[in-house]
């Protein structure tokens, strides 16, 4: 039996034709005379109608594959929740190609199994609708990017997988090697020096769905391996890498959620982002912007205030009768465990500021800060003190994010895509004088910024941009150094000696030395976008095989240990195993 149609390909056109059809049983009622059987492919979901008289339905099961022949009628009561409810068919033959044994969960699009027990049965949890669209709307976020890409005269080229290691700042996973016993491969955390080296080549257009290894702690949005679109260009300045990058953002929203994105897309600077929003992926689909009074708060009396170097605050509207004592106690005790000292809280009740702090505000102070903040009657201000900007700033972005969620201010079906620019070419690593790079260390100073690293590098802005959507950091890159020298300065700041600048980049430095064009590029988390456009907040969700929080794959239950065999033509011994000899 051959198949003539997909299911849910056929309509009202259809009618009277004699079709063959191929798929699983997603729902079977026997009536007594007539069974009618849901007939689930790829395409969608078609009743079909047996007559119990000429076909025994008895032993046909749930998720058994079927082949059926039959005549396409109209439905005597249309089904409006599917794309076939005008017509069924009235099957003439069926035949049973595979059995199924009894599910070990049900594939209601309501199931209640564990996420476990999905991930173990992947290839049935995949029959779900709901479980497969996040990967179809992957393939189109790919497909677009593709074309795009081909448009752009962008060459897809495959970097190894066994390499050594790339530093982005994560945990490398080690391949040993079984000929050079001790020495190991690294999967590549990105193929961040290989598309540099394609620039060095002459590519000047290059990009990969690149797989990236990274051996981290598990989050609701990391995987230990995950997947980069990955681009890098030559001659091209940050504007026009931007600009260029936008316009394709611009089509996948626009071709996967129907969503116009305006552009050109607006480009907050690392440091606006952290004051005003507490943030460097700030999500500005809601407005609580942080409030800056360190200097209405040093015109008071109260301690706290004078002795802290920045004051800044946060306005809860319409709060006042919520936040109780023992509300602010949580939420004082939320600030703590971000290392903040306290969490200060005014109320506006009768057009006034209430709170215990109110008695160190003189009535001068109290009017301006009500009108200075424009604030309405129940309005709260949370105000919280520190000497270190960032640390206050991001306390207040986390506080500022668990209202956003309490209060349901985030309006659905919306989309804020903006790039944050001009980030720190170095942090400071906690309380040494060290530093490590921001980014990662090819990265390129911003424009007359080089004049900061020899003395001040913590002030150097670099040429480093993130894309942020909705919150997350959905992708980013930089401009990179194409100069040997000052590639080497960059090592020889962070520390890393001569020798083993030689030893784990000399084959790097060497090849800037032929004629490198200046090039940048960025890398966008496809699996990020993809939560995004598929309005998810697990990754594993977006993920065909994903593994779970403790890094196990489900399915086949790796990592697994291995045949004693193996370990010892890679020449491993395992410690454990020594310690018990
Ligand atoms: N390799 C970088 C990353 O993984 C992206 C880039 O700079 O292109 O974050």
């Amino acid at each position: 039996m051959r198949r003539t149609n997909k299911n849910a390909k056929l309509g009202l056109k259809d009618l009277n034709k004699t079709v063959s059809l191929l798929g699983w049983v997603q729902n079977i009622r026997n009536l007594g005379s007539i069974t009618f059987i849901d007939l689930r492919d790829i395409s969608g979901i078609i009743q079909l109608l047996v007559d119990n008289e000429v076909i025994d339905t008895k032993s046909i099961k749930f998720e058994y594959l079927i082949a059926v022949t039959g005549l396409v009628q109209e439905k005597a009561v249309p089904n409006p929740n599917l794309v076939t409810g005008m017509i069924e068919i009235k099957v003439s033959k069926l035949n049973v190609i595979s059995t199924s044994q009894v599910l070990p969960f049900n594939l209601n699009e309501s199931t209640s199994a564990s996420e476990d027990t999905k991930l173990k049965y992947r290839y049935l949890d995949l029959r779900r609708k709901e479980s497969l669209r996040p990967l179809l709307i992957r393939h189109q976020i790919s497909r677009i990017f593709r074309e795009f890409f081909d448009h752009h005269g962008f060459i897809e080229v495959e970097t190894p997988i066994l390499t050594l290691s790339t530093p982005e700042g994560a945990r490398d996973y080690l391949v040993p090697s079984r000929g050079q016993p001790g020495s190991f491969y690294a999967l590549p955390q990105s193929p961040q020096l290989f598309k540099q080296i394609l620039m060095v080549a002459g590519l000047e257009r290059y990009y990969q769905f690149a797989r990236c290894f990274r051996d981290e702690d598990l989050r609701s949005d990391r995987q230990p391996d995950f997947t980069q679109i990955d681009l890098e260009m030559s001659f091209m300045s940050q504007q026009e890498i931007l600009k260029l990058m936008e316009k394709v953002l611009k089509k996948v929203f626009q071709q996967i959620v129907n969503y116009e994105v305006k552009l050109p897309l607006r480009q907050l600077t690392y440091h606006d982002a952290i004051d005003t929003y507490g943030s460097d992926k700030p999500d500005t689909r809601y407005e609580m912007k942080l409030q800056d009074l360190t200097k209405i708060g040093h015109q008071t009396s109260f301690e706290p205030f004078l002795k802290h170097k920045f004051i800044k605050g946060i306005i809860i509207n319409n709060y006042a009768t919520t936040l109780s004592r023992k509300k602010l106690d949580e939420l004082v005790s939320m600030a703590k465990s971000m290392k903040l000292e306290n969490l200060y809280a005014l109320k506006v009740v009768n057009q006034k500021l209430e709170g215990g702090i109110m008695k160190y505000f003189d009535d001068i102070t109290a009017t301006s800060l009500i009108i200075d903040l424009n604030l309405k009657e129940q309005d709260v201000l949370l105000i919280a003190v520190s000497n270190v900007n960032h640390l206050l700033c991001s306390v207040l972005g986390n506080l500022r994010s668990f209202f956003a969620k309490e209060l349901n201010l985030i309006p659905p079906h919306t989309y804020d895509l903006l790039w944050v620019v001009d980030f720190p070419m170095f942090e400071a690593v906690n309380g040494t004088s060290e530093i490590t790079p921001s980014h990662h260390p090819f990265t390129r100073p911003k424009a007359g910024h080089e004049k900061y690293l020899a003395k001040k590098p913590l002030k150097a802005l670099s040429s480093a941009f993130d894309i942020v959507i909705n919150g997350y950091e959905a992708g980013g890159g930089s401009l990179r150094i194409y100069e040997e020298s000052l590639q080497a300065q960059i090592f020889d700041l962070l520390k890393l000696s001569k020798a083993e600048q030689e030893n784990r980049f000399g084959w790097f430095l060497e090849a800037l030395k032929y004629g490198t064009p200046p090039h940048g590029g960025m890398a966008f988390g496809l699996d990020r976008l993809t939560m995004i456009l598929a309005n998810t907040n697990n990754i594993r969700d977006v993920i065909a095989f994903p593994k779970n929080v403790s890094a196990v794959c489900p399915l086949t239950n790796a990592p697994k240990p291995v045949a004693a065999k193996q370990l010892e033509e890679l020449s491993l011994v395992l410690k454990e195993k020594n310690e018990k000899n």
